[in-house]
């Protein structure tokens, strides 16, 4: 999944101003934004810096989108999850 990829996702869940930030930074870039702009993208960005899965602390490299978006949805990784379920469904 490439950048551009999840901000079009996380796009998918805002709206707003919060959605047109996105949604610019996708077609132009984000050479386009203002500086009240690029704070907030900040802001929307920090709530996705996830380093660690919370439960197992395994390492999230910053460019794993995928497994982000994952323990963000799910509070936990792949790995945490498969296991999580196969104790759930014993
Ligand atoms: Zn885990």
């Amino acid at each position: 999944m490439t950048y551009i990829n999840f901000l079009q996702i996380i796009a998918r869940r805002l709206d707003g101003l919060k959605k047109d930030i996105i949604d610019k930074v996708v077609n132009y870039g984000e050479d386009i934004l203002n500086d009240e702009e690029i704070e907030i993208l900040e802001n929307i960005l920090e709530e996705y810096s996830i380093s660690n899965c919370p439960n197992c602390g395994e390492f999230i490299d910053k460019s794993n989108y995928e497994d982000i978006l994952f323990i963000y949805d799910e509070g936990m990784c792949d790995s945490c999850k498969n296991n999580y379920d196969n104790i759930i469904n014993e």
